[in-house]
C-alpha cells in the first residue's frame, strides 16, 4: 500500500511529486506523458518556483526571456518578458526532474479510481505494452489536468471560450517576441523567433466558431485579418505549418477539491481564464501549497479538518481572484466594448462568491503553514487580504494583538523586547493594525 499516489504527468504532478520529495515525502506517481503539442508562455514566477525546486532539466530548456509587447484599448506597451516552451517538451524535462529527485513513476493510463475494500483507495492503470495494473494508495493527489473525472459537480464554472492556434513559417525575422493584441472578436498572443518561425493563438466565442461552419482554419484566418498591430511586426509573408488546431476552455472551480484522503491540484483543482497567462504557476504554487497539507494529513491525523480547510479555501480564493482580475483585464479594452465577445467577457458577475469575506479587517483564527505543517493561529483578514495577514515586518500581529491586549499599549521598544523584535518594526506593525481601526476593538 503506498502512502500517497498523484495521478498525471504534467507540471502539477510532477512539481508536487518534486517538492514532496524535496521534503522527504515518500509519493507514487501514475501519468501518461503529454502528447499534444502546444506553445505557452510562462512567467518569471514561474521560473522561480522552476528554482525553488531544482528542476534542472526544465530550466535548462527554458533560454532566454523573450521580449512582450501588448496592444491593448489602442495603446502598445513593452511589458516584463516572458518564457515561451513547447509543452510536450516541457513536460518531458518536468519528468526528468521527477526521476533526478528519486520519485517512484509509472507510465501509464489510468484508467478507474475506485475504493478498495478496506476504504483506501485502488487505481486501475494500463502500463504502456496495454497490461492493466492496480496500485493502492491511502491518499491520492489527482493532477490529470482539467479532465480529471469530477468527484463533485463545479462550485463555479465561467464562460466557454474557445482558443485556435497555429503555426507559420515566413515571419520577419527578430529577436524573440511575444505579442498580445485585442480584436473585435477576441484578443490573440503570438510569438516569434529569429527564424521567422511564429505561432498565434487566437481566443473567441464558441459562436463565432460555429459561425464559420466550425472550421478552425478558417477562424483563425478571419481573426488574423482583425489584427492590425501584430502583422506589422510578423509580416505578410507568413505560411501556415500545419493546420490550426482548436482547444476549449472554461475557467471552472471544481467541487470536493479536499478531502482527508484526496486532494485535487493544479488545473484537476480549477482552471482560469488564459489571458491570465496563469496556469503554470498555478499548477506550481497549488503544488508547493499542497505540501504542508499533505504533511499534515499523514502525520498529524488530528489536524486533517484544519489543513482541508487551509487548501480548499486557498483553492477558492485564488480561483476568484483570477477571474475577478481577468474580467477587469477585459473591461479595460472598451474599443470593441459592444461586441459580444466583450460585452460577455467584462460583465460583472451576478453574485459575489458565498465564502467572500465580510468587509472591513478582523482578527480570524485560520489555518497556516508553520515550520512544514498547518496550524492555527490568529490573522488579520481582511476584504484586500481575504486569505489573511499573519506577519507585517516579522511581527506576528496575534502575538502582539494579544499583548496589548493583555498589557495595554505600550512603547514600541517595551513591545518589541516581548517579542524579541525590533521597536521600529512594532511600531509599523502597530501602525498597520491602527489603520484598520483593529487595535481600538481590542479596547487599546
Ligand atoms: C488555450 C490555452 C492556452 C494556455 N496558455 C497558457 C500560457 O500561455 N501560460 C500558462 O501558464 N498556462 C496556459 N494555459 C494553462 C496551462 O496549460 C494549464 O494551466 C497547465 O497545463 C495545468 O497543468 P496541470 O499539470 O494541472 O494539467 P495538465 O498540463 O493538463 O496535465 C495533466 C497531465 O495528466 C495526464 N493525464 C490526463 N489523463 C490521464 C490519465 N487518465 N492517466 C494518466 N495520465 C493522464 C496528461 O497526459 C498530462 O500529463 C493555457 C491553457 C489553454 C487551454
Amino acid at each position: 500500500m503506498n502512502q500517497l499516489v498523484i495521478l498525471g504527468a504534467g507540471p502539477a504532478a510532477c512539481l508536487l511529486a518534486i517538492a514532496l520529495a524535496r521534503h522527504g515525502v515518500p509519493a507514487r506517481l501514475i501519468g501518461r506523458a503529454r502528447t499534444t503539442h502546444a506553445v505557452e508562455g510562462l512567467s518569471q514566477r514561474v521560473v522561480e518556483a522552476l528554482k525553488q525546486l531544482g528542476c534542472r532539466e526544465a530550466l535548462s530548456l527554458l533560454g532566454p526571456r523573450w521580449h512582450r509587447v501588448s496592444s491593448w484599448n489602442a495603446q502598445e506597451v513593452e511589458m516584463n518578458g516572458e518564457f515561451v516552451v513547447d509543452r510536450v517538451a516541457f513536460d518531458a524535462a518536468l519528468l526528468r526532474d521527477v526521476s533526478a529527485a528519486g520519485v517512484e513513476r509509472d507510465a501509464g493510463l489510468v484508467r478507474e479510481l475506485a475504493r478498495d475494500e478496506g476504504g483506501g483507495w485502488c487505481v486501475r492503470w494500463e502500463d504502456e505494452a496495454g497490461v492493466l495494473r492496480r496500485t493502492d494508495a491511502v491518499i491520492v493527489a489527482e493532477c490529470r489536468g482539467h479532465t480529471a473525472p469530477k468527484l463533485a459537480p463545479d462550485r463555479h464554472a465561467g464562460n466557454t471560450l474557445v482558443s485556435i492556434s497555429r503555426t507559420f513559417e515566413g515571419a520577419r525575422r527578430q529577436p524573440r517576441t511575444t505579442f498580445i493584441e485585442s480584436l473585435p472578436s477576441g484578443w490573440a498572443w503570438g510569438g516569434v523567433d529569429p527564424q521567422g518561425r511564429a505561432h498565434i493563438q487566437v481566443v473567441t466565442l464558441p459562436d463565432t466558431v460555429t459561425a464559420s461552419g466550425g472550421k478552425p482554419d478558417a477562424v483563425h484566418a478571419a481573426a488574423l485579418e482583425q489584427l492590425s498591430r501584430m502583422p506589422l511586426r510578423f509580416g505578410t509573408r507568413l505560411r501556415p505549418a500545419g493546420p490550426a488546431r482548436a482547444r476549449g476552455i472554461q475557467p471552472a472551480l471544481r467541487g470536493a477539491a479536499v478531502r482527508a484522503d484526496y486532494l485535487r491540484i493544479g488545473d484537476a483543482a480549477y482552471t482560469c481564464d488564459p489571458l491570465s497567462g496563469h496556469g503554470l504557476f498555478e499548477a506550481a504554487s497549488g503544488a508547493i501549497a499542497a505540501v504542508p497539507v499533505i504533511n499534515t494529513l499523514l502525520h498529524r491525523p488530528a489536524q486533517a479538518l484544519l489543513a482541508q480547510r487551509y487548501l480548499s479555501e486557498r483553492i477558492s480564493s485564488v480561483f476568484f481572484s483570477r477571474i475577478e482580475a481577468a474580467r477587469q483585464h477585459y473591461a479595460t479594452e472598451t474599443h470593441w466594448a459592444d461586441e459580444p465577445f466583450w460585452r460577455r467577457q467584462s460583465a460583472p458577475p451576478a453574485s459575489a462568491p458565498a465564502d467572500a469575506p465580510a468587509p472591513g479587517a478582523v482578527f480570524s483564527e485560520r489555518p497556516v503553514v508553520e515550520n512544514g505543517f498547518i496550524v492555527e493561529r490568529r490573522v488579520v483578514v481582511s476584504d484586500e487580504y481575504p486569505r489573511g495577514v499573519r506577519f507585517i515586518d516579522g511581527i506576528d500581529l496575534g502575538r502582539l494583538d494579544a499583548l496589548i491586549h493583555a498589557g495595554g499599549m505600550q512603547a514600541p521598544a517595551d513591545l518589541g523586547r516581548q517579542l524579541s523584535a525590533p521597536g521600529e518594526a512594532v511600531g509599523r506593525a502597530v501602525g498597520w493594525l491602527q489603520a484598520r481601526a483593529l487595535l481600538s476593538r481590542t479596547g487599546h
